[in-house]
């Protein structure tokens, strides 16, 4: 995000367009509140917490990090901006699969 150039397409924004959109873009791990069952209690918490362990040394920090808290912003031109609102997360993409 430099405010000269449409982060998706790359049209220089300064030149070829009067108007910019900044897209700030926010994504975090969202838990349920804690409910405790029997079958909580019968979990082996030792065996999931060397499991986690075990997973987090093979992580690096950034991918840690974006799998807990992400922000992003992207500045778009006016058409990138108009095909973002359209479909924000993608969906069509994901019913062509
Ligand atoms: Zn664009």
């Amino acid at each position: 995000m430099d405010g000269i150039s449409c982060d998706r397409c790359g049209v220089s924004l300064l030149v070829e367009s009067d108007v910019r959109y900044v897209v700030n873009l926010e994504a975090y791990a969202a838990y349920d509140p804690l409910e405790i069952t029997s079958g909580e209690l019968e979990r082996d918490f030792d065996a999931e917490y060397r499991a986690l362990i075990d997973r987090i040394e093979v992580t690096s920090a950034d991918e840690l990090e974006e799998q807990v808290y992400v922000r992003r912003s992207y500045d778009l031109c006016p058409a990138c901006h108009g095909t973002f609102l359209k479909d924000p997360i993608q969906k069509a993409s994901l019913d062509q699969q």
